[in-house]
């Protein structure tokens, strides 16, 4: 390895790994699609890991969404910190939306940043291009010392950009389709290949979770996908990495018997209370890539005119059966660990099989091909969190997934 100090990220130390230090961030892994495809006899590896290593569940940061518990993952601490609190933010004074892909709207340095410095190799491979600008933010590609890349642009990578020319021409994997299968397997085979013949000191390898949204853990699709995830995973394992395999959030069914999604939308019911457009929902769910969730998750939040009475609104909303809890921004931004700036005046959280949309018109529904899985929320925050070494480690709530470089450093140092 080439480090021997330990590596100080956001007031975090990271010992020094003797081994690559991995951290496999499975996107949207519900529990459930562990152990539904271990009992399969699907995913042996994974089995032998929770039975000799160490085996927990950890917490996700609120919003349960893809890109804040990503760059909580990389950073190791909360939204509050690093500052993504979702795929975009609001700005009230200028009525935008404003997509938070973007690496100005990162507040704090990536732990992959800081071993970087530090003189360390380091390897992060992400399924959705989205991602990567935000996850290589400080790596330099001059030194044939760092590689980031994604599954989505890997014809078109480059040394320069990336570390990493022709990515998908380098692995011998044709460039997947963005809704694939394929995205994931190809983060998961350039793992290997990276491990295999670059020896870097840390890897983050993240995935797509488009299986997730839409398949149930009993469906043979997705079983189909941990079994194909776990041999990647022998692989990494037998090559002496220390590995924490986790997720960003869980996924649950957001329909109905019938399969119709099951939706408040909020929108509509502060427009009755409060004018036509008087208030501004927000859904920070919302991407580029909708048409598998139909950008509906378990959370939102609302900006109020000015002399709103928020309280009522609140206590309107908080006695929907929809809805799970709805609290105050101060409360929201104290709780979940957001940023103040970035968060509207109230924030709504959904109950575990309903989803909170704007207006009914807004949501194109029709292009909904399966019955609506989704996450967001407080009823997805649970997850894996799976060592392949004995570790002292927490469980939820204290352990968190973006705990994941801190003991997979510790596992790597032992
Ligand atoms: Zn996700």
């Amino acid at each position: 390895m080439t480090i021997t100090t330990p590596v100080v990220a956001n007031d975090r130390t990271y010992p020094a790994p003797k081994t690559c230090a991995i951290a496999i961030c499975l996107d949207g892994c519900e529990p459930e699609y562990l152990t539904k495809a271990i009992a399969d006899g699907l995913m042996p590896t994974l089995k032998r890991m929770r039975e000799t290593g160490t085996d927990r569940l950890a917490h996700s940061v609120i919003p349960s969404f893809t890109n804040p518990n990503n760059l909580s993952i990389a950073t190791g601490r909360p939204p509050s910190v690093h500052g993504i609190c979702g795929n975009f933010l609001y700005e009230p004074e200028t009525g935008e939306e404003v997509m938070m892909n973007d690496v100005r709207f990162l507040r704090a340095p990536t732990v992959f940043s800081k071993f970087y410095e530090a003189g360390a190799r380091v390897a992060v491979v992400t399924a959705k291009d989205k991602l990567r600008a935000l996850l290589g933010a400080g790596l330099k590609f001059d030194e044939d010392r760092a590689k980031c890349f994604s599954a989505e642009r890997s014809d078109t990578s480059t040394t320069e950009e990336h570390g990493q020319a022709e990515a998908s021409k380098w692995l011998g994997m044709a460039q997947p389709e963005v809704y694939s299968a394929e995205l994931s397997e190809f983060v998961f085979a350039a793992g290997v290949k990276l491990l295999k013949e670059w020896s870097p000191d840390v890897m983050y390898l993240t995935t797509t979770d488009y299986v997730q949204h839409k398949y149930s853990p009993d469906q043979p699709e997705a079983k189909a996908f941990y079994e194909m995830f776990d041999k990647y995973l022998t692989e990494l394992d037998a090559m002496g990495a220390a590995i924490v395999v986790t997720a960003d959030h869980g996924m649950k069914p957001k329909h109905d018997a019938s399969g119709d999604p099951q939706v408040i939308y909020v929108q509509d019911l502060l427009d009755e209370w409060l004018g036509e457009a008087a208030a501004r929902v927000i859904l920070p769910i919302t991407d580029p890539y909708v048409v598998h969730h139909g950008a509906l998750g378990g959370f939102g939040t609302a900006y109020l005119p000015d002399g709103a009475n928020r309280a009522d609104i609140i206590a309107r909303l908080a006695s929907r059966e929809e809805i799970l809890e709805v609290l105050t921004k101060e409360e929201a931004v104290e709780r979940f660990e957001l940023p103040a700036d970035r968060i509207g005046d109230i924030v709504m959280i959904s109950t575990e099989n309903l989803t909170i949309g704007t207006s009914e018109h807004l949501h194109d529904l029709a292009a909904l091909n399966e019955p609506l899985r989704s996450h967001g929320g407080l009823t997805e925050q649970e997850v894996p969190f799976i060592v392949n070494r004995i570790i002292d480690l927490p469980s939820k709530p204290v352990l968190r997934n973006f705990d994941a470089f801190f003991y997979a450093a510790a596992a790597a140092a032992l």
